[in-house]
């Protein structure tokens, strides 16, 4: 399958329109990313796992093993996995009923109506599954997920992802979001996008209308890093924001990328002044190949806890576990109440809490 992850198809005019990224070991060596030594291991695990770093993306990089050209270069590495590694992490796969369509929660779904992504990032939980190939829901297949959705009245809400359903064009994501909103049943559409940092160019004017809809429509943003939001990014926010979509960030914990309380403290002040309210701080989930992004939970919940007391509540995202295996997501981050008597301060300092005495 991997092999024909690397021939981009011709999706539409707009998926194609980034000619410059960056999609080989021998793009990243005439960048000057990588050294011409480096070319066989490279083109090894691309050869595995899809690659792609888009302008904006490469314009962040300083060197290769910064905090963004961590996110996306490949790393010989990725071609070992350990033990507690599996293809499909979150079972994706067996929790899904139809084609395009996983159902994990009573209440949503996600429908994702294809496979491609603006950036390939090397740590993804999907990394097995995504790629240049496409991935595109048929029209049929389509029409299926919506009839299975019109089927379950018990479903409240629909997250589009896949990939990324920002690329695809403004007039297939808009047919796609006013069939969902159409259905009664159906109060609330979601969509999870790395685009408008990785690739704001693409967010014009006319996407960002496609998003408009008779129901709410909420926008997950994918950052990883504070570089990431640069003046194009918060334009590209700002022109969706604008059209009453609120934002959220969602966040991976990554080793060399936000592993430090410095870094993840600038990543959600970044984000709140791209109007963007941190949502979830993702524990990395256990794909092929990722070990060298993994921050140990305990590790997680210490650079949490560091936040707290020091910036503002806004920028705190919630810290969350996707239990392997299909389990669903649980908070894990740091909790501060000792005992029903006992509660800890930011910092670390116990306080007695008095019991409600009985009115006399
Ligand atoms: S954009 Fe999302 S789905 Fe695509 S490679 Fe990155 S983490 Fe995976």
């Amino acid at each position: 399958m991997l092999s024909t992850l690397r021939t981009p198809i011709g999706l539409t005019h707009y998926a194609m329109r980034s000619t410059p990224t960056l999609r080989t070991a021998g793009d990243l060596v005439a960048a000057g990313l990588i050294s011409p030594d480096r070319h066989d291991a490279i083109a090894a695990v691309e050869g595995r796992y899809a690659m792609a770093l888009t302008p904006a993306m490469r314009a962040l990089i300083e060197q290769s093993d910064d905090p963004i050209g961590r996110q996306f270069i490949p790393d010989p590495a990725e071609l070992i996995s350990a033990t507690h590694e599996t293809s499909d992490p979150i079972a994706d796969d067996a929790l899904s009923p139809i084609k395009g369509v996983v159902h994990r929660y009573p209440d949503r779904a996600l429908l994702k109506p294809l496979l491609v992504c603006p950036v390939y990032c090397r740590f993804c939980f999907r990394r097995e599954h995504v790629g240049p190939d496409g991935g595109l829901l048929t029209e049929d297949e389509l029409q299926s997920a919506y009839r299975w959705f019109a089927d379950r009245p018990e479903i409240r809400e629909v997250i589009l992802t896949g990939g990324d359903p920002l690329m695809l064009s403004p007039r297939r994501l808009g047919a796609i979001i006013a069939a969902l909103a159409a259905i009664p049943h159906i109060e609330l559409l979601r969509v999870h996008t790395r685009v408008p940092t990785a690739d704001p160019s693409r967010v014009t004017d006319a996407l960002a209308d496609a998003m408009q809809a008779a129901k709410p429509v909420w926008l997950a943003v994918h950052a990883n890093h504070a570089r990431e939001f640069t003046s194009q990014a918060r334009a590209a926010l700002g022109r969706i924001l604008v059209r009453g979509i609120p934002l959220l960030g969602q966040s991976v914990l990554l080793r060399g990328v936000n592993d430090s309380a410095e870094a993840l403290e600038a990543l959600f002040r970044a984000m709140l002044s791209a109007r963007v309210k941190p949502y979830y701080l993702h524990q990395l989930d256990p794909a092929p190949g990722t070990a060298r992004f993994h921050v140990p939970i305990e590790e997680g919940r210490r650079l949490l806890a560091a936040l707290r007391g020091r910036v503002t509540g806004l920028a705190w995202p919630t810290y969350v576990l996707d239990i392997p295996g299909g389990h669903g997501k649980v908070p894990v981050g740091p909790d501060y109440l000792d005992s029903e008597d006992q509660v800890r301060d930011a910092s670390g300092h116990g306080h007695r809490l008095a019991r409600p005495s009985p009115p006399v």
